[in-house]
Parts: structure tokens; sequence; C-alpha cells
């Protein structure tokens, strides 16, 4: 059994500050946006794209909540930046297997920070004719935003100002594998004097 940052009294993991999003809301959330999903496409064929690697988790549990055909494709992309900060221009290390040529396409990333990964994500698939394009993100930080006018159109939570982990997202690779959302204390950043990683505000 996870627990909640000691929330229930459980077993508390040593490097966690504060659960900020249980298992519980994770998986009612997915559930509402599968739903949201399956009604707006209704009679199409979806082609889901999952950016990894952080976007893996989620995309696995989102996908068994949509009630319409589709089909998965992968992008594995790196921003250039250092380990927390994306500098908004991204490099492709994996492309998608298939053309997304009048396909309806929806997005799945993990979080969308300053916004500039998934603009520049969103440029580029749009030059492949696809019929649409739409962006499912399971967190946002509105108050990081760099790009205003970025519509996501379907949304699972947002977050205030701190840098998260677990349910796919990680620190320096690690932590991906809890089910839940939550704050590293501030002693498990290693750059945590440098950035004020771990604050939230
Ligand atoms: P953006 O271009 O600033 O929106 O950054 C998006 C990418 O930065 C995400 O896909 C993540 O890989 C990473 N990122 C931003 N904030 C966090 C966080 O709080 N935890 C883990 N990764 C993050």
């Amino acid at each position: 059994m996870w627990s909640c940052g000691g929330v229930r009294g459980e077993t508390v993991e040593d490097f966690i500050e504060r659960v900020l999003i249980t298992e519980e809301e994770i998986r009612q959330r997915v559930r509402e946006l599968g739903e949201a999903i399956s009604r707006d496409y209704a009679g199409k064929e979806l082609r889901v794209v999952g950016v990894l690697r952080g976007a893996f988790i989620f995309m696995a549990d989102l996908v068994r909540n949509i009630r319409v055909p589709l089909s998965v494709d992968f992008m594995s992309i790196s921003s250039y930046g250092d380990e927390c900060e994306t500098s908004g221009v991204v490099r492709i290390l994996k492309d998608l297997d298939k053309p997304i040529t009048g396909r309806h396409v929806l997005i799945v990333e993990d979080i969308v920070d300053t916004g500039l990964t998934l603009r520049h994500l969103k440029e580029v698939l749009s030059t492949r004719g696809p019929a649409s394009l739409r962006v499912c993100a399971l967190l946002s930080k509105p108050e990081r935003r760099l790009v205003q006018d970025l519509t996501i159109d379907y949304l699972g939570f947002e977050i205030p100002n701190c840098f998260v982990v677990g349910y796919g997202l990680d620190y320096a690779e690690r932590y991906r594998n809890y089910p839940f959302i939550f704050v590293l204390k501030p002693e498990f950043y290693h750059d945590a004097q440098r950035e004020g990683k771990g604050q939230c505000g």
C-alpha cells in the first residue's frame, strides 16, 4: 500500500516532502478524461501519440478509459536545457513510426510547464497534415507559462509552481514508478540550493 505523504499514517518514503495528487485522485480524473475524449471522438478513429518518457504511465491508463477505436504511436524528444528547465528547442530522438496525414491525432503529455516544448511539438506535427490535432496533458503549471496562447484540450490537474515527480514523471530519471504525484524533499534535488526545487509557491 502506498502512502500519501503520511496523511493516512502509512509507510512514508523518506524522500517525499508531500503528496500533491493521490493515486485515487489520478484514477478518478483519468477516467473522466477518457469519458470526455470518448464523447468528443465518437464515430471517429484516434491516433494517440505519447511523448516519451514522462507520459508513458498516464497514456497507458488513459487509453484504457477511451472507448473509440484507436492506435498508438510514440515520440521521444529532448529539450535543450538542464535537468529541470527546458529551453523550448526540441530535438526529436525518436520520431513517430507511422504517418499522421488525415488522422485525428491526440498528443499525450505528462506536464506543460513553460509550454515551449508543447508549442514546438504541435508546430512539428501540424505540418504533417493531420485531420485534427489536440492535446491531453496530465498536469499544467499555469504560473510558469511563457506561451500564452497554448490550448490544452484535455487537462488532468493544474498544479502550483513546484517540481513534481511520480506517475511517470522523473527527476534525474528516478521516481517514475510511484503511482501518485509528489514533491521531493529539497535535499533530494541535487541543485536544490540553486533552483529552489521542492519549494511550492
Ligand atoms: P515545458 O517546455 O517548459 O512546458 O516543459 C515540459 C517538459 O519539462 C515536460 O514534458 C517534462 O519533461 C519537464 N518538466 C517540467 N516540469 C516538470 C516537473 O515538475 N516534473 C518533471 N518534469 C517536468
